[in-house]
């Protein structure tokens, strides 16, 4: 062992689902023709004034209520410069020293000890940068371009004290960020399309030291499984060089996600270097008490809380119970299932295994979904009340995700009901054994292998659909009547 732990902290952006942009009325739709939503404001044009969207400043007051923080009654807009030919105002509008929400945590599930809280330092509104595109454009060889709708889009960045300590610990807090996020409804979560970026901030230390070490920063990571490697890699690259008696430059680092190598893309910045003052265009923002108060009533049951409600009310396991409630539309699925068939377990599992396969093979998610909750639920009770055998029950369940239609009315179509009259299968057993006499010699001999195979051919004849124990009862007693 190499003696030596990571410390890791994250910085997410989160960009808020308002329908317009932070300072001004243009839209945030995604995926507009380049440049068509903007104006003198977004654009930076001189003399053009902010305007603070209030439905941004609700959404982190929203959040900050979610995480246990003080939300600041009073908070100030900063202007945070630097050149980028992205950023046409020259600066960036931000909260520093006086964010709007402070403090509070997000508990995280471990596999060893069940949950790990992690402090969360702040998190505080800001406006988005355009995008700069150098590839796939007309004259990309000789030229970049610049696209400015995302300009003044609304993010909110939350920042983590530095309580993570492993590759695995940072994946599930970004799991759980989203979850939270999308369920509070003001962030849809969507790290590919850039709506929730992350930077990872790591360093290493000796174990059982109390100070940090030092630390770079990784950017450019657009999905959890790259933050996870990224992290691990640097990890890893930290160790390794302190081993060989080297020690760690503060720097900033980009991730190559093609090559799964970082590399260096500046020397770390400090705040000082933005030279932050407070934007003279933006009075404080003064929150009104009522308000908030009244928005800490709007909060939905939160991701932590339903899977702790479905472990317990519906006795699922951690695992499940995670699973069905990392997305709110599918534990609200599962839980619409679940009060038509009554059986928990055996919803959550159909859920699971068939329903989330079925979906991942169409890449949809739950809210494409063909087969509608209630019908779920009857499938499953249907299989529970035996009225239908479990493998009857996959092959009705394909039929009605690929149909649409219900249980009953394919059950009808097809013919599909379980065969549980004992004089009907009594007679198709004889019938099997009357045609396998050989076989029949053979199990009264003492080879009692060849049962498998007699009830193999009562499942072909009854194609499926005979009770899986009434054969066997029958099957074993009409055996025994031979000898
Ligand atoms: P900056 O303003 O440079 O981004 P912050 O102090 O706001 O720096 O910290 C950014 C993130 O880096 C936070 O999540 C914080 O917990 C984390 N962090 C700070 N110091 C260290 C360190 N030595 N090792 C790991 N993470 C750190
Ligand atoms: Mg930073
Ligand atoms: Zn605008």
């Amino acid at each position: 062992m190499h003696g030596y732990e990571a410390v890791i902290g994250l910085e997410v952006h989160a960009q808020l689902s308002t329908s317009s942009k932070i300072f001004c009325s243009c839209s945030t739709t995604f995926g507009a023709d380049a440049n068509h939503q903007t104006c003198p404001v977004c654009l930076g044009l001189p003399g053009a004034l902010p305007v603070l969207n209030q439905n941004a400043v609700r959404c982190a007051i929203r959040f900050g209520h979610a995480i246990g923080a003080d939300i600041n009654r009073r908070s100030v807009f900063a202007r945070k410069n630097y050149f980028y030919p992205d950023l046409p105002k020259g600066y960036q509008i931000s909260q520093f020293d006086q964010p709007i929400v402070k403090g509070g945590s997000l508990a995280i599930s471990t596999d060893e000890t069940g949950y790990k809280t992690i402090g969360i330092a702040r998190a505080h509104l800001e406006e988005d940068a355009g995008q700069s595109i150098h590839d796939g454009m007309p004259q990309s060889n000789v030229k970049s371009y610049v696209n400015l709708n995302r300009s003044g889009i609304p993010l909110l960045e939350i920042v983590t004290h530095p309580d993570l300590r492993t590759a695995e610990e940072v994946y599930a807090y970004l799991v759980e960020m989203k979850a939270l996020l999308q369920y509070l409804e003001i962030c849809d979560g969507n790290m590919e399309e850039g709506s929730l970026r992350c930077d990872a901030n790591v360093s290493i230390r000796p174990m059982g030291q109390a100070s940090l070490g030092t630390r770079t920063e990784i950017k450019n990571l657009n999905s959890f499984h790259n933050v996870k490697r990224a992290v691990q890699h640097e990890i890893d690259r930290q160790i390794a060089v302190v081993l060989q008696g080297g020690s760690i430059e503060q720097v900033t680092l980009l991730w190559d996600a093609d090559s799964q190598k970082s590399r260096v893309m500046r020397g770390k910045e400090d705040s000082h270097d933005y030279r932050y003052f407070p934007d003279p265009d933006l009075m404080p923002v003064a929150l009104d008490e009522t308000e908030v108060q009244a928005l800490s009533r709007t909060l939905p049951e939160l991701p932590r809380h339903k899977r702790e409600r479905f472990e317990s009310e519906f006795g699922l396991t951690q695992t499940d119970a995670e699973i069905l409630t990392q997305d709110k539309s599918l534990a609200g699925y599962f839980e619409g299932a679940v009060a038509v068939s009554h059986q928990p377990k055996l919803t959550a599992n159909w859920v699971i295994t068939e329903l989330l396969r079925e979906l991942k093979g169409l890449e949809r998610g739950i809210d494409a979904c063909p087969m509608s909750p209630h019908d779920l639920g009857e499938l499953v009770s249907l299989i529970d009340r035996n009225v239908i055998s479990g493998k009857i029950g996959k092959t009705l369940f394909r039929l009605m995700f690929d149909t649409g239609k219900t249980a009953q009315e394919l059950i009808e179509a097809h013919n599909l009901i379980q065969i549980t009259d004992s004089a009907k299968l009594e007679q198709i057993v004889n019938e099997i054994l009357d045609q396998n006499d050989d076989q029949v010699q053979q199990y009264l001999e003492g080879k009692t292998k060849v049962f498998g195979f007699l009830v193999g051919q009562v499942m072909r004849v009854t194609k499926g659909k005979a009770n899986p124990q009434l054969i066997n009862e029958i099957l074993r007693r009409c055996l025994d009547g031979r000898r």
